[in-house]
């Protein structure tokens, strides 16, 4: 089935033809490390991992990267102010790269939490300055770029298409231009590729004497380097659309010649409790702080991916208990399942259920193959789960190619819990004893061992097969 992608560079759905038959390169702007990321800002990491996960379900391979802003970063997104990551140095009175590796360790945890797929590389800005001089250089060769002193400046006026992803015509945005002009610039809208700061706490020696690079060269530079001078799909939140996306491929077309990027997707932003996320409100949540109010990781994770990509999400509380109750229904029907693949006989499996999971999977397929379209392929799993539930009397290969099929889907969705696997012997033996006592009635050692489980932090459960689940207990 062909996927269709809306494409922020055409303004329309198009089919995705990927470069190279059967591979997908995908470039996400990360996070920049001055702060502990937020709810929003993962919203825009996890459609990425949502798309990374949908081709690799229809066998593609994807090699994934995502870059670490660890300097360059301005707080205005463009060339004024300060560098986030300075900022914070300052304000924590830190040298900045261990601000970086503290607020980087801080992401990872986070992504971890979050069931996200890693990237195949997380290239670091400060680790890539060569490969930014080597494309700022070409950019000054070429005629694109000029040097004022020990500042490089691109001059968008020497770029035919620049404007044409965020609609923006110079025109309009000089009219526009809210700041002052620099008087180093021959256009308002030209922008930084390098720039000269004595004062800058990251600095390194180029051609054009001690300076630090812009923030929008980082992401030509590093994209280009992992995955060519063209590849398939960029992806970041509707803020990097204008200024950083726009200059990425000024920069990169500039320097190469060639086309840059073939698809352009872009995560609308999070609301909160309907209104705006900001600081100043407040509701800059991060992962660590919802699981310490005590939501569930996976709940988080569905509720972030629920709706689609190019609608606003309004993030609630209220959301996070119904994703919870949404993943408790696929968790019921996974343990009944197992329990009916531990505790019946092998045999064949029915026609009328092969054809349910086979249906199952094609619909959920066309659901996301529609521009990710992620409610009809959540509708597709409940209503596949609701006809698994009716089925009567089935053998342990049948539950196993029900298992199989719910398997399919979370590689996508990525939301069951994997307690299962993961429970020390020592609490499967006390399981065990328990399921004993039971059976000789001796109900006082049965409490004991439930009780022993309890207090190890883990939780079981008996099921209606006879059996029994163990899952892990709090909010891990
Ligand atoms: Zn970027």
């Amino acid at each position: 089935m062909p996927v269709e992608l809306y494409n922020t560079l055409t303004k329309r759905r198009e089919e995705f033809k990927p470069m190279a038959p059967g591979k997908v390169g995908i470039y996400s702007c990360g996070p920049t490390v001055y702060s502990h990321p937020h709810i929003g800002n993962f919203r825009s990491f996890l459609v990425a991992d949502l798309l990374k996960r949908f081709f690799e379900f229809k066998g593609l391979k994807v090699t994934h990267i995502m870059n670490i802003t660890d300097v360059g970063h301005l707080v205005d997104d463009a060339d004024e102010g300060a560098d986030k990551l300075e900022e914070t140095a300052r304000k924590e009175k830190k040298d900045p790269l261990e601000i970086a590796r503290f607020y980087t360790e801080s992401f990872m945890t986070a992504s971890k939490l979050l069931n996200i797929k890693p990237a195949d590389v997380y290239p670091k800005a400060t680790e890539h300055i060569q490969e930014m001089i080597d494309m700022v250089k070409t950019l000054v060769d070429k005629g694109y770029a000029y040097v004022v002193g020990g500042n490089i400046y691109y001059d968008v006026t020497k770029f035919a298409n620049y404007g044409r992803l965020s609609g923006n015509t110079l025109d309009d945005l000089n009219a526009g231009a809210r700041i002052e002009l620099n008087p180093e610039k021959k256009n308002p809208q030209d922008f930084a590729l390098w720039k000269h700061d004595p004062k800058h706490l990251q600095q390194w020696d180029s051609p054009w004497g001690r300076g630090f690079p812009g923030w929008h060269i980082e992401c030509s530079a590093m994209s280009s380097k992992y995955l060519g001078a063209q590849f398939d799909i960029h992806t970041g939140g509707e803020d990097n659309i204008f200024p950083h996306h726009e200059c990425e491929i000024a920069q990169a077309e500039g320097a190469s010649g060639k086309k840059f990027v073939h698809y352009w997707l872009h995560t609308r932003f999070l609301l909160f409790d309907g209104e705006k996320m900001s600081k100043s409100k407040g509701n800059l949540y991060t992962i660590q702080e919802l699981i310490e109010k005590g939501f569930k990781k996976n709940a988080i994770r569905y509720a972030l991916i629920s709706s689609h990509y190019r609608q606003n999400y309004n993030f609630t509380f209220d959301g996070l208990k119904a994703a919870a109750q949404a993943i408790d229904k696929i968790q019921q029907c996974v343990f009944q399942l197992k329990d009916i693949s531990k505790n019946k006989e092998s045999g064949q499996v029915r026609k009328e259920l092969q054809e349910l999971s086979s249906n199952c999977l094609a619909q959920f397929d066309e659901a996301l193959s529609d521009d990710l379209n992620i409610s009809k392929a959540l509708a597709v799993c409940f209503d596949f789960l609701r006809e698994v539930n009716k089925v009567d009397d089935a053998n342990s290969t049948e539950a196993n190619a029900l298992l199989d099929t719910i398997g399919k889907i979370d590689s996508v969705l990525g939301v069951l819990e994997k307690a299962d696997e993961e429970v020390p012997a020592q609490i499967i033996e006390m399981a065990e004893k328990r399921k004993e006592a039971k059976a000789n009635k001796d109900w006082k050692t049965a409490d004991a061992m439930r009780d022993e489980i309890t207090a190890k932090g883990w939780i079981l459960e008996d099921t209606p097969g006879g059996g029994y689940r163990i899952k892990r207990g709090g909010q891990d």
